[in-house]
């Protein structure tokens, strides 16, 4: 996998700086290949890779993740920006019907969307109607219905006095019925040809020129590869479309050529196809996209919990200065009740460290406004005082208090408490803290 050979590419880097000229080079080429093998068309792979790479020499070496995940990490963030960010949503028209218009080639998979997009407008309380504007194969219109049936959905039909045989005026109509009908979505199933053909296209821009849609959607193949983005720029420039509709994603397809058309045409995809069933049926989502191409889901899991690990190595980084530094001071204290607190439950890992289960009580009894309170309180102390509290008399701790926005007592408080957080430290470091290196999760 592109994980693999990150991690060999990158066995040699590991710890402070930023990212080798070398390594991003050797890096740049494996994520090449994995985006080749995707069927990611060249000039959008170039085009990306510079792109990650000018990221990447910018970039930290982070400490949560190995450079190899690091990588991962940018390539996968760049990936989903690239495939759209957010997922698109459909516009609806001010003045109902909405018209959708479904193009492109025939197999694409465009009758079956018609199903499914129908289902899942109706499921959200609208009133679709399917409209069959494709006349050229003798059963296309029959197949609709079929369709139409099985997602609960009307149908508009040729029939005498409704165009027959004309699929620009049998869209026209539709449009028409929906208003009289209070259908609030028309869904137009077009015609298409096993390859680009001037016919067809001309007759999907009249079509198109008859009910102006709100939303021409371009409906592609994802296992046709390379192809795809030959055939969604033509259909860019016979029809034009608003997004991308991308259709057999249960295949074994990578999905390279959502990212190719989304480069190439700048149309976002809308919806993803995942099947013959009329379920199988989403919102296109970017991040699952993007995983895909790189096939490695698993991966960016792991990438994820790097992260929520680094914040766990901070916590080990806490026990060292326990155990080690004699001179525990103000600043720690406040350091380490802020760590205990984001931690949240990873916090509870200091209740496995002998001595160390009192610490967690005590900072868990800490609620949010206190710690700002504590916070403040350190912050109005000179160094000093923060390094040794002993130092602070009677007349410091009510310009402490005043300076803090805060009573005596509460300063008082405060200092009592430090004092006992010492003291359990000074125990805990007599006493030896034996389990602590191998202590599980650090
Ligand atoms: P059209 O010519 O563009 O209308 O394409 P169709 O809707 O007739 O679909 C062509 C073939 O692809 C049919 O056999 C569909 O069952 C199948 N199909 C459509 N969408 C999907 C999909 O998402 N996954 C799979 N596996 N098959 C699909
Ligand atoms: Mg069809």
């Amino acid at each position: 996998t592109l994980s693999d050979r990150l991690t060999s590419v990158f066995s040699s880097l590991r710890g402070k700086g930023r990212l080798s000229e070398e390594d991003i080079a050797a890096t740049a080429r494996e994520i090449r290949l994995a985006l080749l093998e995707a069927d990611v068309a060249l000039p959008v792979v170039r085009e990306f890779i510079s792109q990650v790479k000018e990221r990447a020499r910018g970039e930290e070496v982070s400490k949560a993740l190995n450079p190899a995940q690091q990588v991962i990490k940018i390539v996968n963030e760049e990936l989903v920006e690239i495939l759209g960010g957010q997922t698109r949503e459909i516009r609806f028209a001010k003045n109902p019907p909405t018209v959708i218009m479904l193009a492109g080639l025939q197999g694409a998979g465009k009758t079956t969307l018609a199903g499914k997009l129908a289902k899942w407008l109706a499921d959200q309380r609208n009133t679709p109607l399917l409209v069959a504007a494709d006349l050229q194969r003798p059963n296309a219109v029959t197949q609709l219905q079929v369709v139409g049936e099985r997602a609960s959905v009307p149908v508009f039909a040729p029939e005498p006095g409704n165009g027959v045989g004309d699929p620009v005026e049998v869209a026209r109509q539709s449009v028409e019925h929906a208003r009289r009908g209070n259908h609030n979505v028309v869904i137009i199933d077009t015609a298409g040809r096993l390859g680009v053909d001037a016919e067809m296209m001309q007759q999907a821009a009249d079509i198109r020129d008859a009910v102006r849609p709100d939303e021409i959607l371009f409906v592609v193949d994802a296992m046709i590869g390379q192809d795809a983005v030959n055939t969604a720029q033509a259909f860019l420039d016979g029809v034009g479309y608003d997004a991308v509709a991308l259709t057999k994603l249960d295949g074994d397809a990578r999905g390279g050529a959502a990212l190719s058309i989304r480069h190439i045409t700048g149309r976002p995809i809308m919806f993803a196809s995942t099947g013959e069933k009329l379920a199988d049926f989403d919102l296109f989502h970017p991040d699952r996209m993007a995983s895909r191409i790189l096939d490695m889901g698993d991966v960016l899991t792991l990438i994820e919990q790097a992260q929520r690990t680094f914040e766990e190595s901070e916590v080990e980084k806490m026990a060292s200065t326990l155990a080690s530094d004699a001179d525990f001071t103000l600043d720690d204290f406040l350091q380490q009740m802020t760590m205990v607190r984001r931690l949240g439950p990873i916090g509870n890992l200091l209740g496995m460290m002998p001595g160390m289960g009192q610490m967690r009580d005590q900072v868990n009894n800490v609620d949010e406004k206190d710690l700002d309170r504590i916070a403040a309180i350190i912050q109005s102390m000179t160094p000093a005082e923060r390094a040794n509290p002993k130092v602070i008399n009677g007349s410091r701790r009510l310009r402490i208090a005043n300076g803090s926005g805060t009573q005596v007592s509460d300063v008082n408080g405060l200092v009592t408490r430090f004092f006992e957080a010492q003291k359990m430290l000074r125990q805990m470091k007599n006493g030896g803290i034996p389990g602590m290196p191998g202590m599980p999760g650090m």
